[in-house]
């Protein structure tokens, strides 16, 4: 190969580079986006990346609020989350959608279509697996599409690999329970406990002695497999009592405060 041909290369592999950026960025401007029937649209959906299994499907449609909810259920998917958008008549819709062992996992559509949709100056709401809103800023249809997208993005990582290093497991027969599944008992009516796969356990009491009290320090070691919503809960302190110590003759004494 000589010195033009690999300049030539080099070329194509640039605009081919450039052409799967575009392909990638999530939301393509409202500019582009042909005005043709959604079912026409539908196949040419952009897979943006795929996560823990899950595939985010995202993209703006000409579409209004039914024909994005249609096209959603179209394009979902075992193992999908389905983030569409649109503009019509000046208003912007996005519809998020996933099938409910998805949203199992800690996805909650309905939160993260508020966040998109104050973008939009609007609203939005529904279940974890299927939530819809929209809002007058029909300019800002990228903006909201590109945030639900991250969110989900984000959320689908933080969810990845904390479920297999725990189970629950009856005390009585010793059954073992799915963490995901939600029961208070065993079949046998035995209580569940956590049991925990400590080689897979990225924990150490010293390594967390510098982190400022706080219940999500221990996350390793709490049987939840989502994205914790946190109202900045803090942990609990330990009151030294000299007056007790006297009392009870001890050398030192403390009392934790359980809030
Ligand atoms: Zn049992």
């Amino acid at each position: 190969m000589n010195a033009g041909d690999l300049n030539t290369l080099r070329n194509v592999l640039s605009s081919l580079d450039a052409a799967f950026k575009r392909l990638a960025n999530v939301a393509v401007p409202l500019d582009t986006v042909p005005n043709v029937e959604t079912s026409v649209l539908a196949p040419t959906v952009t897979i943006v990346e795929e996560i823990n299994g899950i595939k985010i499907l995202s993209k703006i449609i000409d579409a209004n609020m039914k024909e994005l909810l249609r096209t959603s259920q179209e394009l979902l998917n075992d193992n999908a989350v389905v983030i569409l958008g649109g503009v019509r008549a000046g208003q912007a819709n996005i519809v998020i959608m996933m099938r409910t062992d998805v949203a199992k996992k800690g996805l909650n559509a309905a939160i993260i279509i508020k966040e998109a949709c104050s973008l939009l100056g609007g609203s939005g709401g529904g279940r974890p697996e299927r939530a819809s809103g929209g809002g007058p800023h029909a300019d800002k249809i990228n903006d909201a599409v590109n945030e639900a997208t991250k969110l989900v993005h984000e959320k689908l990582k933080a969810i990845g690999g904390q479920v297999d290093h725990m189970h629950l497991e009856c005390i009585d027969c010793g059954k073992k329970h799915d963490l995901s599944t939600v029961a208070n008992t065993c079949s046998c009516d035995g209580l569940l406990e956590i049991r925990y796969d400590f080689s897979k356990v990225q924990f150490s009491l010293e390594d967390l002695s510098a982190v400022p009290p706080h219940v999500w320090k221990y996350r390793e070691l709490l049987p939840i497999s989502g994205v914790p919503i946190s109202l900045m809960e803090g942990g609990t302190p330990l009151y030294r009592c000299k007056r007790l110590e006297e009392e009870c003759g001890v050398k030192e004494l403390y009392v934790k405060h359980e809030g």
